[in-house]
């Protein structure tokens, strides 16, 4: 299987190319396809799978297929990660394949000035990349609303669970399905204990499974 296969739109393709990518990873031939159907999904798998490019491309590629109005401070994708590493390397990541195009992609962390990310968050962002302390700051006041959310992306669940977010995680998930049908949500994690099975069996709908 190769991307062309994955019916990504020529804008992506060409990206994906430059960025010296040959051939779909594992997880990415497996997910590209069930994001694009817009089907939950339960991912394990490690850091080094490729597994960032496997929901970020099916999200881009939705997100510009679809065109709709960007709202001030309602993001489209809202992809919740652990750390400010982790979410800085998942924005460079989205940033290869969007660069060029009118998509907007944010950043929350802590440990920075809140003024800067606010603003941009304010100004329209169709992807946020969030670490769970920063963004539920920002939904306190207002900043953010899940109004317009169609992807809803928790990467690295079980650290976020050891690091003690469930209850943060349980607000954002209820906060983003709060009026809505038409949410697709992804669960992705590098192992899959009780914890993360009950998590995925309160908010994932109907979703597939895959491990790499
Ligand atoms: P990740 O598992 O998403 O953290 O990605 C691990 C590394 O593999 C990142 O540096 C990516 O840029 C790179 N990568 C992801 N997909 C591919 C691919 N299909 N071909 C080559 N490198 C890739």
């Amino acid at each position: 299987k190769t991307f062309e296969e994955a019916e990504l739109r020529d804008f992506l393709l060409n990206n994906v190319k430059k960025s010296g990518y040959k051939k779909p990873t594992p997880i990415q031939k497996r997910a590209i396809p069930i994001i694009m159907g817009k089907r939950d999904l339960m991912g394990c798998a490690q850091t080094g799978s490729g597994k960032t490019a496997a929901f970020v491309l099916p999200i881009l590629n939705t997100i510009m297929n679809d065109k709709d109005t960007l709202n001030p401070g309602k993001p489209q994708c809202l992809i919740v990660a652990p750390t400010r590493e982790l979410v800085i390397q998942i924005r460079d990541e989205a940033m290869k394949f969007a660069s060029g195009s009118y998509v907007k992609v944010a950043l929350a962390y802590g440990g920075a000035a809140s003024r800067y990310q606010s603003e941009n968050i304010v100004q329209g962002c169709h992807v946020l990349v969030a670490t769970p302390g920063r963004l539920m700051d920002f939904v306190n006041k207002g900043v953010i609303s899940f109004d317009d959310l169609k992807f809803l992306v928790l990467d690295e669940a079980d650290r976020m669970l050891d690091m003690g977010f469930r209850d943060t995680i349980d607000k954002v998930c209820n906060h983003s399905t709060l009026n809505k049908d038409s949410l697709t949500i992804m669960m992705f994690s590098a192992t899959f204990p009780d914890e993360i099975q009950r998590l995925a069996a309160q908010y994932l709908r109907n979703y597939l499974f895959l491990t790499v």
